[in-house]
C-alpha cells in the first residue's frame, strides 16, 4: 500500500491538474490499496472516464466510450477497428482523484496536528497548523510543485509560510530547488519518503525533519502586513463612493508619498505595515466624515 502511495504522490508531482486514476489503472495496485485510500480520503471517486484500451485484441487499441442506458442499466460503449463494438461494464470506467485536503488531513491526524487546516495556494500549497517540537514548535505545511517553473513566485506569494518564526515544508514527491526560497530557508522534507500506509494504517515519520534547522523570513513575528487591495478594501469601508479601482490608486498614491511604512516594493510585491497603515486610515475616516454632505 505505502508504494501505491508513493506512486500517487510521485504523479501529482508532475506539472499539470490533479492525477487521475482509472480502474484499469488501479488494477495493478497491491490488494486493498485503492479501498485504503479511498477511506482514508486520498482518493475522491470523480465521473466515469470516456477512454479506455481495448482488453479483446493485441494491439489494445484507444477506445473512445460513450455510456448508454439500457432497459438493463447503463453501459459503456466502444468501437474497436479490429474487435468491432465492444461493451465496457460501467466498474472500469470508475475513476479516482487525488484528493489533496485528504491528504492533508491524514498528513494532519498521523503527526498530531489540530490545525487549523488551511489552502494556502490553491492545489499546491497547505497550512496544517503547528505542531510542539524540542527547540521550538514547526509550522508544518504541505507543497506540491515546488520544482515548476513557478515555484519562486508561489512561494514569494505564501504569506503564512513567510510568516511562520519555523516552517517545515513537505512536498509530495521532489526536494524543492533551495533557489525557490528568497529571505529565508524552511526545513523540507518529502511526503513520498515519510509516509506509508499500511494495513489501512497511514503514517508520518517527521523524526529526522523536525531536527531541521529553519532559518525564517525577515517578515515572521514583525507584526501583521497586508496587500495594496486588501488595504484598498479597508478604505472602501471608511471613505464613501470608491470603487476597488480608485481606492487602489489612493493607497498606492498615498504609499508612494510614504504616508505610511511600506516593504519599498512596488506593484503587487508591495506590502504595507497595517500598523501604520490603520494610522492613515483613521485619518481619511476622520476627512470623510467631515466633509459637507451634499
Ligand atoms: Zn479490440
Amino acid at each position: 500500500m505505502t508504494e501505491t502511495l508513493r506512486l500517487i504522490l510521485r504523479s501529482a508531482e508532475r506539472p499539470g491538474g490533479l492525477p487521475t486514476f482509472t480502474a484499469d489503472d488501479t488494477r495493478p495496485w497491491s490488494s486493498g490499496a485503492r479501498d485504503a485510500l479511498i477511506d482514508q480520503g486520498i482518493l475522491l471517486e470523480i465521473g466515469h472516464t470516456d477512454f479506455v484500451y481495448c482488453d479483446g485484441c493485441i494491439d489494445q487499441h484507444p477506445l473512445e466510450v460513450e455510456i448508454r442506458e439500457y432497459p438493463t442499466g447503463m453501459l459503456g460503449v466502444a468501437m474497436c477497428p479490429e474487435c468491432g463494438r465492444v461493451n465496457i461494464p460501467l466498474e472500469r470506467l470508475r475513476q479516482w482523484q487525488l484528493a489533496p485536503i485528504g491528504l492533508a488531513q491524514s498528513v494532519m491526524a498521523a503527526i498530531g496536528s489540530s490545525g487549523p487546516l488551511d489552502e494556502i495556494t490553491t492545489n499546491r500549497i497547505w497550512s496544517l497548523g503547528t505542531i510542539p517540537s524540542d527547540d521550538t514548535p514547526r509550522d508544518i505545511f504541505i507543497a506540491r510543485g515546488l520544482d515548476w517553473p513557478d515555484a519562486r513566485e508561489i512561494v514569494r506569494q505564501a504569506e503564512p509560510l513567510r510568516r511562520s518564526p519555523a516552517p517545515l515544508v513537505l512536498s509530495y514527491a521532489t526536494l524543492p530547488n533551495p533557489g525557490i526560497w528568497s529571505g529565508f530557508r524552511p526545513a523540507t522534507d518529502v511526503l513520498a519518503s515519510i509516509c506509508s500506509l499500511d494495513d489501512g494504517v497511514f503514517t508520518a515519520n517527521l523524526s529526522d525533519s523536525l531536527n531541521r534547522t529553519t532559518l525564517p523570513h525577515s517578515d515572521a513575528g514583525e507584526g501583521s502586513w497586508i496587500t495594496v487591495t486588501q488595504a484598498a478594501k479597508k478604505l472602501m469601508k471608511v471613505v464613501d463612493d470608491l470603487d476597488l479601482k480608485r481606492a487602489r490608486a489612493r493607497v498606492s498614491g498615498a504609499a508612494n508619498n510614504g504616508k505610511f511604512k511600506t516593504n519599498d516594493e512596488k506593484g503587487t510585491a508591495r506590502e504595507i505595515h497595517l500598523d501604520s497603515f490603520s494610522t492613515w486610515l483613521f485619518e481619511q475616516q476622520e476627512i470623510n466624515l467631515n466633509k459637507p454632505a451634499w
